[in-house]
């Protein structure tokens, strides 16, 4: 530009005629010779490019005014253009930049003119035009010098208005930073990196730290009196002076009143006037960690064990839950939830917690869980959804129930323990009353006819007697085996017998007493003895024995076998009696159970016999259960175990 400019002066100067004329002086800046008098043309010449130098002159002036936008620049220089020309009386000149326009107030579009193109890194931009709205003279418009002078003040347009622009970028996204900076939500500030002196610091930060701008300016970040935790900050320098950069850091701060508020900073050293610096972003985070400690300390003083679960495997758990489960938090981490729900009852927890999701109502839920230790534990449940480090989880909590599920049955029992002995009762005083009954009739009518009866009636007589105090002693047994084995008193005395024999004797019993039935026994050769109490395997036997007399007709073959199978001894009582229905085999065992009297009208009992068996027979380490087909007959079976521990006494 300035090149252009000297350029477009000499040139102009160049123009000068040799002819001299005798004129004002003019100094000169040619040398140290003495000063040579001008003639008025070269006079002439040189005031007009004087005039042309002081507007060059004029327009760097306005280029370096500070303050002044460049519109106002234009609008300047374009009322000092029409002052170079040769007729500034009737000039004028117009600037036409990016749409904008200035002009002299003599414009006329249609005057005589001359134009330049202005270009803004290298593209038109605009043109600047001179002229004179009539002309003085008629000898030519305008002279070459005019014309170098016009391209000259294009080119110095083009360069201003490049500039101007430039800065006036520059000053709007400084404008725009600094505001950004100082009104951000973000909490920013620039330390030196050396000493961790603060530079600048914005509104976010003053809030944050309670320290005003001056205050914090004045802080050390290093030491104990600064706005950041002493250990915090350390570590955090040493970090990013290792890497450079920090992201998402969490860290404790400290405010004025000197309480703790957490952020996660994130930090870049930048160069600032050639030091190194840090620009320090942080997040407020203190209210989120403080639901977040207030969750936390909730969930672990919690009396409901609470868990998240992701895709099914459980990502945290807490003191309760793993109280609950006898799992620790990492033996829970990552295990399938499922995998502590008691194997029957995955079902209802799976359909429930569709439900509840589906529905986003929490739908309680029971279900049992197998403890670490083995223990089945009752539990309560409810699952709601929600979000667990940014993916969708399951939130469960769940109360442990088993005390009253416990409680729960034990009332149940009581109930059933109720109505039974109300049962019971009349039962009991029913079956009393008939041997009662029969006893009183005998013994009257011995007493009353004891001259009148023969010797074989008197026998039939007490034979009858004896026939009933059997049945109340049978029934009194019972009832007191069933309290005992209530009450957890019965007594198992082991010994090694000999199965065979213990049948014998059994078969033998009933034989003298029912007389009317075919008993056959049928025992596989030497038999191991079996550790029992044989006193209470014979009371299976005989009541087995009895059973199929009492539920057969007269003269059908009772079958008693006994016989090895693995590790275990297998006995059976097979009859041919009336058999019993495939849906009363299932509950025969249960205490009280009777099958309809009309099925067996003259059997006598009160259903304790299978029931005290099973006991007797599982107290063994046994199994007992029966196959039947009505009308053919039934088979009862049970087994005791060969390897059986030697215990002598074992309480029931
Ligand atoms: P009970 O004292 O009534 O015989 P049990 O407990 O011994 O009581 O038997 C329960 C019920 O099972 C009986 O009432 C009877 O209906 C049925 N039962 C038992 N054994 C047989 C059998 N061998 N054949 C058919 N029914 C039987």
């Amino acid at each position: 530009m300035k090149k252009l400019h000297n350029k477009s002066v000499q040139a102009a100067i160049g123009q000068v005629p040799r002819k001299a004329r005798p004129v004002k002086r003019i100094p000169e800046k040619t040398g140290d010779g003495p000063e040579k008098p001008l003639c008025g043309d070269v006079r002439l010449t040189l005031e007009k490019r004087l005039k042309e130098l002081r507007c060059l002159y004029d327009i760097t002036r306005i280029t370096g005014m500070p303050d002044i936008t460049l519109k106002e620049r234009l609008a300047e220089i374009v009322k000092i253009l029409p002052l170079a020309l040769q007729y500034p009386e009737s000039a004028f000149a117009r600037i036409r930049i990016h749409g904008d326009e200035f002009k002299t107030s003599r414009y006329r579009a249609t005057a005589p003119k001359i134009s330049a193109v202005v270009t803004v890194q290298g593209v038109k931009a605009g043109v600047v035009e001179i002229g004179y709205t009539k002309l003085p003279t008629t000898d030519g418009l305008f002279s070459k010098e005019e014309m170098l002078l016009l391209n000259a003040v294009a080119e110095r347009l083009g360069n201003i208005t490049e500039h101007r622009q430039a800065e006036d970028a520059l000053q709007e996204s400084e404008e725009k930073f600094s505001k950004a900076f100082l009104s951000s939500p973000a909490i920013i500030a620039i330390s030196t990196l050396e000493d961790g002196r603060l530079l600048e610091v914005n509104d976010s930060f003053v809030h944050f730290t309670g320290y005003s701008r001056e205050e914090a300016l004045k802080l050390d970040t290093v030491d104990n009196r600064g706005w950041l935790d002493a250990t915090g900050n350390n570590w955090v320098l040493h970090d990013l002076e290792k890497r450079g950069t920090l992201r998402n850091i969490e860290m404790a701060t400290r405010t004025k009143t000197g309480t703790m508020h957490y952020g996660l900073i994130s930090a870049d050293i930048i160069n600032i006037g050639g030091k190194p610096c840090v620009l320090s972003v942080i997040m407020d985070i203190t209210e989120q960690k403080q639901s977040q400690e207030l969750l936390q300390s909730i969930s672990h003083s919690s009396p409901l064990g609470i868990y998240i679960m992701q895709h099914e495997k459980i990502r945290y758990a807490n003191p309760q839950f793993q109280h609950i489960t006898g799992y620790s938090q990492s033996e829970l981490y990552g295990r399938k939830m499922l995998s502590l729900v008691f194997a029957g009852d995955t079902d209802v927890v799976q359909s429930s917690a569709r439900y509840s999701l589906k529905h986003g109502s929490p739908y309680p839920c029971e279900f049992r869980i197998l403890h670490k230790a083995g223990q089945v534990k009752w539990v309560m449940q409810t699952v709601s959804p929600i979000h667990y480090e940014g993916k969708r989880a399951i939130l469960g909590n769940l109360m442990d129930i088993t005390e009253r599920k416990y409680l729960e049955r034990k009332v149940f029992e009581y109930e059933e323990i109720n109505k039974m002995k109300t049962a019971l009762l009349a039962t009991v005083s029913h079956e009393l009353r008939t041997p009662l009954a029969a006893i009183k009739g005998y013994t009257t009518m011995i007493l009353d006819y004891a001259e009148r009866l023969g010797a074989a009636e008197t026998k039939g007589c007490l034979r009858s007697i004896d026939n009933s105090t059997d049945k109340l002693g049978k029934l009194v047994d019972n009832l007191l085996d069933t309290s005992r084995l209530d009450a957890g008193l019965l007594m198992l005395e082991k010994t090694p017998v000999n199965i065979t024999d213990l049948i014998k004797e059994a078969i033998n019993a009933a034989a003298a007493l029912e007389g009317h039935n075919r008993i056959v026994i049928k025992t596989d050769n030497h038999l191991p003895a079996v550790n029992i109490d044989a006193r209470r395997i014979r009371q299976v036997l005989d009541n087995l024995i009895d059973n199929a007399a009492k539920y057969s007709t007269p003269r059908t073959e009772i079958l008693v076998s006994a016989q090895k199978t693995g590790d275990e001894l297998l006995i059976s009582v097979t009859d041919q009696g009336q058999g019993i229905s495939p849906g009363e085999l299932t509950v025969i065992f249960d205490r009280m159970y009777k099958i309809e009297q009309r099925l067996n009208p003259g059997a006598n009992g009160i259903g304790l016999g299978l029931y005290i068996c099973q006991r007797l027979v599982e107290a063994h380490g046994g199994r007992i259960w029966a196959e039947s087909t009505l009308g053919k007959g039934s088979k009862f079976q049970f087994t005791l175990p060969l390897t059986t521990p030697e215990l002598k006494k074992t309480r029931l």
